[in-house]
């Protein structure tokens, strides 16, 4: 089978699985009808378990698939504290690893957090997706730079590998957020479109439009949808 597409699957490690709740529309996003299907517009949802993770890593091994998987650094919980993939996941986690270094999937940054750290609670009255994006053109610098420091050093901490891709939480990446990847191994964006604030692409950084040659997934996707669907996808 030629393949015609790679495959992403996003949010691996985030809690904005968790904490992104938002309706199908603004009234089913007041209360609890969006957290209900089938006016759920995002979370909650599981993370994916070393099972799960064992299951599709088969499955992608056997038809070629090497997905590019992007995983965030921290999970956020409800008191804005971030805790390591690793540490929060280590099973998940250590499948992710093996497969790595056997070669079988790469591995992506995908944020530190996801979301703006104190403002990732559900709200009552409206969905709270605007703030499961971290990388706004209006949070300062020193964010930007510390959040992109912080999540290469637990990601090629644990994975023992440089990670050269950044895959930007929500596709919103602004000139701070590129300017942060000086001194990294970053060298390459994925996304669905270019930075927030300037339209001229950054020189230094190679920027792939993810519309060109993915099939975006989420791991959300993941709990739902066939290998044969997926199969047809990439064709
Ligand atoms: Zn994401």
């Amino acid at each position: 089978m030629t393949l015609m597409k790679q495959l992403r699957i996003d949010d691996v490690g985030a809690s904005t699985k968790a904490y992104n709740q938002y309706g199908r529309s603004r009234l089913t996003s007041i209360g609890f009808f969006k957290r209900l299907p089938p006016f759920q517009g995002w979370g909650p949802y599981a993370e994916l378990d070393a099972t799960a993770w064992r299951r599709w890593l088969t499955f992608f091994g056997s038809r070629g698939i090497r997905p590019l998987i992007a995983v965030t650094a921290c999970w956020v919980d409800a008191a804005s504290r971030l805790i390591p993939f690793p540490e929060k996941f280590p099973e998940a986690a250590a499948v992710l690893r093996a497969a790595l270094s056997d070669g079988y999937i790469t591995i992506a940054n995908h944020g530190l957090t996801h979301c703006v750290v104190g403002r990732h609670l559900p709200l009552f009255w409206s969905g709270n997706r605007r703030w499961h994006r971290e990388f706004w053109p209006e949070l300062p610098a020193t964010l930007h730079r510390e959040h992109i420091c912080r999540s290469q050093e637990i990601l090629e901490g644990y994975f023992g590998q440089p990670i050269t891709t950044f895959v930007p939480p929500g596709n919103i990446w602004s000139r701070k957020t590129a300017a942060a990847f000086e001194g990294t191994h970053l060298q390459r964006v994925v996304a669905n479109r270019p930075m927030a604030d300037a339209i001229e692409l950054t020189p230094t950084i190679d920027f792939v439009d993810d519309r060109d040659i993915f099939v975006v997934l989420h791991d959300r996707d993941l709990h739902s949808v066939t290998p044969a669907w997926i199969e047809t996808r990439l064709r």
